[in-house]
């Protein structure tokens, strides 16, 4: 497959930016050749696509060059965040196949950071501003022309000191002063304009409770956490690139352990959307199930929809190390996953929209166990019998009355083979009232059982049945784009993301399945034959069997890009 990572011949895989990076310190010996990556969440939302993808690229390349990865939870912002989160990321990144060196949060660095904040005021290069979060942003000015210096800029050490502390003592009401570093406010970057370093909140916070009033911002307690837990390679996505030099400014002012902060393009995926504020409203507002519903971009989503852990992987490593922002088609995320799942899901066969077929010269008391395979890609899957009679459910779809030349499945006259069983003949249907088929009426050729020497009879068509006297009934569980246009986030104005919302994003079917489903294996694997891939959902049980359906079988994806 070619990928950014594969060279022109597509044979031996070249390295990609970060790991050139990363293979280039380590031969000058940097950092004593060892790498330390960290994966650093804001514990805010539950972890989506997104996140898996910086999961893979921190914790493969530490894995890669023999490093370490840290798990550090961003908890700098008290008013969003949750320990139910914390719990949700810590299961999504075992679950995808990762475990951290050490767990931090940055509140556990927070009396570090004060000290550190009176540092800079010693050093003349912070200080306290009494002007508005408005006034702020006015005097900040366009990156065309230089900012206004704050009239508070100017104040003595001593007052800085004192005022900061009062801050910490809590007070101040919140919005009423904020600590900033003094750097340029001519500086055609903004983010260099005297940034925010702590700002007032009396906010209780998950792990610290009331021990803090006033809390660091991102870009003052990220690149120090990194510091301070001797990361190597800051990885991060591209929005942070005009924050480097505000990142490189607090650790050369602090004179501490400078990581090399490094961007990549983050993972955009069509017919969805990626941001935690966005999940989350379609969360509270109820347009899906939960966090984990089917549908939803989340890794506890695509768990419940089927995905697995190597999927996800693979998908991430497919799509590669990239520099520049691109958004990445849905089909091949798709593709990754039925890759998968054929090599390990279970064959079986369901009927999805069933209609009635009786085999009138099988007699009416008879059963048979016909042979199946459980998974032609894994011979150690082994095989199992399923029950066969004379009555049988088939797709409504492998029967049509008006037939095109082209319709190879059941018609008046025409034969097909049962999957696993015989060759049968359509001889004629009933119907309703209305003129629905109520029943498709066929013969079969008992010499033409799968397996026996005479059943080499070839016909056009195979479809699947499962035995009405055998079959259990299950919810079926169909699910469609969550969106229905490619980019959601684009509305014209006056419109959301909601209003690009696919109406018919779920259809719950009663389907037919074959009778071995007695037990009720969360997130088993199944490939019902010629239909797609399906799991059991976590609210199945045994009275009430419920499965997900993961992917169809058909593979957009692969037909568009020749593979
Ligand atoms: P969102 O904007 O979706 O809320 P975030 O960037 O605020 O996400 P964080 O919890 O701060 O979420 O992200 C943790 C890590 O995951 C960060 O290093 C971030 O760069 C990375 N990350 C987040 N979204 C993506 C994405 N779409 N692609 C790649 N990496 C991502
Ligand atoms: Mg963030």
């Amino acid at each position: 497959m070619v990928t950014e990572n594969t060279n022109e011949n597509n044979i031996k895989p070249t390295l990609h930016f970060i790991e050139a990076i990363i293979e280039e310190d380590l031969k000058n010996g940097k950092n004593n050749k060892q790498i330390h990556t960290r994966f650093p969440p804001e514990p805010n939302g539950y972890l989506h696509i997104g996140h898996a993808k910086s999961i893979c690229l921190n914790f493969g390349l530490a894995k890669k060059y023999n490093g370490k990865t840290n798990l550090r939870f961003d908890d700098t912002n008290p008013t969003k965040e949750d320990v139910e989160y914390v719990d949700s990321i810590k299961e999504d990144i075992q679950w995808l196949g990762f475990q951290w060196d050490k767990e931090f949060y940055a509140s556990d660095y927070f009396e570090q950071l004060y000290s550190w904040a009176i540092q800079l005021i010693n050093d003349g290069k912070a200080y306290v501003d009494d002007l508005s979060q408005e006034e702020i942003s006015k005097n900040r000015g366009v990156p065309t022309s230089p900012g206004k210096e704050s009239p508070y800029r100017n104040r003595s050490i001593e007052e800085n000191l004192e005022l900061f502390q009062r801050m910490r003592l809590g007070e101040f009401p919140d919005g009423s002063r904020v600590l900033r570093a003094k750097i340029d406010m001519t500086s055609p970057n903004m983010h260099m304009r005297d940034p925010i370093m702590y700002r007032i909140l009396h906010t209780e916070h998950h792990r610290t409770g009331n021990t803090w009033c006033i809390y660091p911002m991102y870009d003052y307690a990220h690149g120090q956490s990194d510091s301070i837990e001797g990361i190597t390679h800051s990885i991060c996505t591209l929005e942070f690139e005009v924050h480097r030099p505000l990142y490189d400014w607090f650790c050369e002012a602090l004179k501490i352990h400078h990581p090399q902060q490094i961007e990549f393009a983050r993972l955009n995926i069509n017919y969805t959307v990626m941001s935690k504020r966005k999940l989350l409203q379609l969360v509270q507002e109820k347009h899906v199930m939960g966090w984990d519903d089917p549908r939803m971009p989340t890794i506890c989503g695509l768990r419940r929809r089927g995905y697995t852990p190597e999927s996800i992987r693979n998908f991430a490593d497919t799509i590669g190390v990239a520099k520049r922002e691109n958004i990445i088609d849905i089909s091949l995320l798709e593709f990754c996953v039925r890759e998968d799942l054929n090599k390990r899901a279970l064959r079986t066969m369901a009927v999805l929209d069933p209609v009635k077929l009786i085999i009138d010269n099988y007699p009416g008391d008879k059963e048979e166990a016909m042979t199946a395979v459980n998974n032609p890609e894994n011979p150690d899957d082994g095989m199992r019998n399923v029950p066969f009679a004379r009555e049988l459910w088939i797709e409504k779809t492998d029967f049509l009355e008006d037939a095109p030349k082209n319709f190879f499945r059941l018609t008046i006259g025409r034969e097909v083979r049962l999957k696993y069983a015989y060759i049968i003949k359509c001889e004629s249907v009933d119907k309703d009232d209305n003129g629905n088929i109520i029943a498709i009426h066929c013969t079969y050729d008992p010499l033409t059982r799968s397996g026996m020497p005479e059943s080499n009879r070839k016909v056009k068509s195979t479809i699947h049945w499962v035995s009405v006297k055998h079959a259990k009934t299950a919810e079926v569980r169909l699910f469609d784009r969550l969106f229905n246009v490619p980019e959601p986030d684009e509305v014209e104005e006056g419109k959301t993301f909601l209003d690009n919302l696919n109406p018919d994003s779920l259809h719950i079917v009663n389907a037919y399945v074959e009778p071995k489903f007695i037990r009720t294996e969360k997130l088993s694997h199944y490939q019902f034959e010629r239909l797609g891939y399906f799991c059991i959902d976590k609210e199945s049980t045994v009275d009430n069997l419920i499965f997900n359906r993961t992917v169809t079988l058909k593979d957009t994806w692969a037909k568009i890009n020749n593979i």
